[in-house]
Protein backbone atom coordinates (compact mmCIF):
# COMPACT_ATOMS: atom_id res chain seq x y z
CA UNK A 1 0.00 0.00 0.00
CA UNK A 2 1.56 3.31 -1.07
CA UNK A 3 0.52 5.27 1.59
CA UNK A 4 1.88 3.66 4.08
CA UNK A 5 5.42 2.77 2.40
CA UNK A 6 5.71 6.48 2.04
CA UNK A 7 4.56 7.14 6.11
CA UNK A 8 6.82 4.38 6.20
CA UNK A 9 9.66 5.85 4.37
CA UNK A 10 9.09 9.68 5.77
CA UNK A 11 8.44 8.58 9.52
CA UNK A 12 9.92 5.61 10.18
CA UNK A 13 13.39 5.24 12.13
CA UNK A 14 15.80 2.23 11.54
CA UNK A 15 17.09 1.13 14.94
CA UNK A 16 19.41 -2.00 15.05
CA UNK A 17 18.47 -5.35 15.03
CA UNK A 18 16.04 -5.21 12.36
CA UNK A 19 13.74 -3.23 13.91
CA UNK A 20 11.91 -0.02 12.64
CA UNK A 21 10.48 2.43 14.89
CA UNK A 22 7.33 4.05 13.99
CA UNK A 23 5.94 6.22 16.91
CA UNK A 24 5.30 8.92 15.10
CA UNK A 25 2.12 7.09 13.54
CA UNK A 26 1.21 4.01 15.10
CA UNK A 27 2.90 2.72 18.14
CA UNK A 28 3.25 5.51 20.15
CA UNK A 29 1.62 8.81 18.35
CA UNK A 30 -1.26 7.68 16.44
CA UNK A 31 -2.49 9.06 12.81
CA UNK A 32 -6.10 8.41 12.55
CA UNK A 33 -6.84 9.04 8.58
CA UNK A 34 -3.98 6.58 8.08
CA UNK A 35 -5.20 4.50 10.77
CA UNK A 36 -8.82 4.35 8.91
CA UNK A 37 -7.35 3.93 5.59
CA UNK A 38 -5.72 0.40 6.90
CA UNK A 39 -8.48 -0.06 8.15
CA UNK A 40 -10.01 0.23 4.48
CA UNK A 41 -7.85 -1.74 3.15
CA UNK A 42 -8.01 -4.71 5.34
CA UNK A 43 -11.84 -4.48 5.03
CA UNK A 44 -11.77 -3.96 1.10
CA UNK A 45 -9.59 -7.40 1.19
CA UNK A 46 -11.26 -9.41 3.42
CA UNK A 47 -15.13 -8.38 2.33
CA UNK A 48 -16.23 -11.70 0.74
CA UNK A 49 -14.35 -13.80 3.63
CA UNK A 50 -17.63 -14.05 5.73
CA UNK A 51 -15.41 -12.00 9.06
CA UNK A 52 -17.70 -11.63 11.91
CA UNK A 53 -14.99 -10.89 13.91
CA UNK A 54 -11.49 -9.40 14.38
CA UNK A 55 -9.07 -10.16 16.66
CA UNK A 56 -5.66 -8.33 17.64
CA UNK A 57 -3.60 -7.98 20.78
CA UNK A 58 -3.61 -4.74 22.73
CA UNK A 59 -1.88 -2.26 21.95
CA UNK A 60 -0.53 -1.24 18.44
CA UNK A 61 -2.98 -3.32 16.75
CA UNK A 62 -6.10 -1.78 18.07
CA UNK A 63 -5.94 1.12 16.05
CA UNK A 64 -6.36 -0.37 12.67
CA UNK A 65 -8.45 -3.47 13.96
CA UNK A 66 -11.38 -0.57 15.02
CA UNK A 67 -11.33 0.85 11.23
CA UNK A 68 -11.56 -2.55 9.65
CA UNK A 69 -14.36 -3.28 12.45
CA UNK A 70 -15.93 -0.15 11.41
CA UNK A 71 -16.03 -0.92 7.51
CA UNK A 72 -16.60 -4.40 7.88
CA UNK A 73 -19.64 -3.98 10.25
CA UNK A 74 -18.03 -6.61 12.86
CA UNK A 75 -16.88 -6.28 16.48
CA UNK A 76 -12.98 -6.13 17.40
CA UNK A 77 -11.78 -7.81 20.28
CA UNK A 78 -8.03 -7.17 21.60
CA UNK A 79 -6.01 -9.78 24.03
CA UNK A 80 -5.33 -8.23 26.68
CA UNK A 81 -1.99 -8.62 29.00
CA UNK A 82 -2.48 -7.85 32.31
CA UNK A 83 -5.13 -9.29 34.04
CA UNK A 84 -7.43 -6.74 35.90
CA UNK A 85 -10.01 -7.69 38.47
CA UNK A 86 -12.41 -7.51 36.12
CA UNK A 87 -10.97 -10.36 33.84
CA UNK A 88 -9.89 -12.89 36.36
CA UNK A 89 -11.81 -16.33 34.87
CA UNK A 90 -14.12 -17.53 31.89
CA UNK A 91 -10.45 -16.78 30.08
CA UNK A 92 -8.55 -18.22 26.68
CA UNK A 93 -5.22 -17.36 27.62
CA UNK A 94 -1.58 -18.09 26.12
CA UNK A 95 2.08 -17.04 26.59
CA UNK A 96 3.41 -14.89 23.81
CA UNK A 97 6.96 -13.89 23.19
CA UNK A 98 7.53 -9.93 22.23
CA UNK A 99 9.92 -9.84 19.74
CA UNK A 100 10.83 -6.24 20.75
CA UNK A 101 10.50 -6.29 24.52
CA UNK A 102 11.74 -9.68 24.83
CA UNK A 103 9.89 -10.79 27.38
CA UNK A 104 6.95 -13.85 27.48
CA UNK A 105 3.15 -11.87 27.91
CA UNK A 106 0.25 -14.12 29.28
CA UNK A 107 -2.54 -12.82 26.68
CA UNK A 108 -6.18 -13.60 27.81
CA UNK A 109 -9.47 -13.14 25.98
CA UNK A 110 -12.81 -13.40 27.66
CA UNK A 111 -14.78 -16.72 26.70
CA UNK A 112 -17.76 -14.81 26.42
CA UNK A 113 -16.50 -12.83 23.30
CA UNK A 114 -15.41 -15.99 21.12
CA UNK A 115 -16.69 -18.50 20.20
CA UNK A 116 -17.33 -21.92 17.60
CA UNK A 117 -19.79 -19.55 15.17
CA UNK A 118 -16.85 -16.81 14.83
CA UNK A 119 -14.88 -16.28 11.78
CA UNK A 120 -12.30 -14.81 12.85
CA UNK A 121 -9.71 -12.14 10.88
CA UNK A 122 -6.80 -11.29 13.12
CA UNK A 123 -5.12 -8.25 12.47
CA UNK A 124 -1.71 -7.14 14.02
CA UNK A 125 0.92 -4.02 14.05
CA UNK A 126 3.84 -6.09 12.85
CA UNK A 127 5.05 -9.48 11.73
CA UNK A 128 8.47 -10.59 12.76
CA UNK A 129 8.83 -14.39 13.74
CA UNK A 130 4.95 -14.54 14.24
CA UNK A 131 4.75 -15.38 17.95
CA UNK A 132 1.80 -12.84 18.07
CA UNK A 133 -0.33 -14.04 15.42
CA UNK A 134 0.79 -18.04 16.55
CA UNK A 135 -1.11 -17.25 20.50
CA UNK A 136 -3.89 -15.46 18.56
CA UNK A 137 -4.21 -18.77 16.22
CA UNK A 138 -3.78 -20.84 19.54
CA UNK A 139 -6.68 -18.71 21.39
CA UNK A 140 -8.50 -19.21 18.34
CA UNK A 141 -7.85 -23.06 18.19
CA UNK A 142 -8.92 -23.23 22.07
CA UNK A 143 -12.39 -21.56 21.18
CA UNK A 144 -13.28 -23.39 17.89
CA UNK A 145 -13.30 -20.19 15.91
CA UNK A 146 -12.53 -20.65 12.53
CA UNK A 147 -9.66 -17.87 11.13
CA UNK A 148 -10.15 -16.47 8.02
CA UNK A 149 -6.80 -14.69 7.35
CA UNK A 150 -4.70 -12.35 8.86
CA UNK A 151 -3.89 -8.87 8.08
CA UNK A 152 -0.30 -7.30 9.20
CA UNK A 153 0.18 -3.69 9.00
CA UNK A 154 3.80 -3.90 8.52
CA UNK A 155 5.64 -7.25 7.75
CA UNK A 156 9.27 -7.59 7.94
CA UNK A 157 9.49 -10.52 5.71
CA UNK A 158 13.17 -11.22 6.24
CA UNK A 159 11.93 -12.88 8.69
CA UNK A 160 10.10 -16.07 10.16
CA UNK A 161 6.73 -15.35 11.06
CA UNK A 162 5.91 -15.02 6.93
CA UNK A 163 7.23 -18.51 5.99
CA UNK A 164 5.68 -19.98 8.80
CA UNK A 165 2.31 -18.93 8.31
CA UNK A 166 1.80 -19.79 4.61
CA UNK A 167 2.62 -23.16 5.86
CA UNK A 168 -0.42 -23.01 7.79
CA UNK A 169 -2.27 -22.30 4.66
CA UNK A 170 -3.97 -19.58 6.17
CA UNK A 171 -4.35 -16.58 3.98
CA UNK A 172 -2.04 -13.39 4.81
CA UNK A 173 -2.80 -9.91 3.36
CA UNK A 174 0.51 -7.27 4.51
CA UNK A 175 -0.36 -3.78 3.55
CA UNK A 176 3.94 -3.20 3.45
CA UNK A 177 6.42 -5.84 2.99
CA UNK A 178 9.72 -4.86 4.20
CA UNK A 179 12.40 -6.99 2.38
CA UNK A 180 15.43 -5.37 4.42
CA UNK A 181 16.70 -2.72 6.85
CA UNK A 182 20.21 -2.57 6.41
CA UNK A 183 22.35 0.06 5.49
CA UNK A 184 19.64 2.25 7.47
CA UNK A 185 17.50 1.94 4.24
CA UNK A 186 13.85 0.24 3.87
CA UNK A 187 13.50 -1.89 0.61
CA UNK A 188 9.61 -2.99 0.18
CA UNK A 189 9.35 -6.43 -1.72
CA UNK A 190 8.31 -5.02 -4.94
CA UNK A 191 4.88 -6.31 -6.53
CA UNK A 192 5.30 -9.81 -7.85
CA UNK A 193 8.05 -10.91 -6.31
CA UNK A 194 8.32 -13.97 -3.94
CA UNK A 195 10.09 -13.75 -0.56
P1 LIG B 1 6.31 -11.40 16.33
O1 LIG B 1 5.36 -11.85 17.38
O2 LIG B 1 5.77 -11.57 14.92
O3 LIG B 1 7.68 -11.97 16.47
O4 LIG B 1 6.50 -9.85 16.55
C1 LIG B 1 5.39 -9.03 16.38
C2 LIG B 1 5.21 -8.09 17.54
O5 LIG B 1 6.47 -7.56 17.96
C3 LIG B 1 4.37 -6.93 17.07
O6 LIG B 1 3.09 -7.03 17.65
C4 LIG B 1 5.11 -5.70 17.52
O7 LIG B 1 4.55 -5.24 18.73
C5 LIG B 1 6.51 -6.15 17.81
N1 LIG B 1 7.49 -5.88 16.74
C6 LIG B 1 8.21 -6.80 16.05
N2 LIG B 1 9.09 -6.22 15.24
C7 LIG B 1 8.92 -4.89 15.39
C8 LIG B 1 9.57 -3.74 14.78
O8 LIG B 1 10.49 -3.82 13.96
N3 LIG B 1 9.13 -2.53 15.21
C9 LIG B 1 8.16 -2.37 16.14
N4 LIG B 1 7.79 -1.14 16.45
N5 LIG B 1 7.53 -3.43 16.73
C10 LIG B 1 7.91 -4.67 16.35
Amino acid sequence: MKLLEDKIREEGIILGDGVLKVDRFLNHQIDPALMQALGNEFAHLYKDAGITKILTVETSGIAPAVFAGLALGVPVVFGRKNKSITLLDNLYTTSVYSYTKQVSNEISISKDFLNEDDYVLIIDDFLANGQAVAGLLSICRSAHAEVAGIGIVIEKSFQKGRRWIEETGIRIESLARIASLENNEVVFVSEGEHV
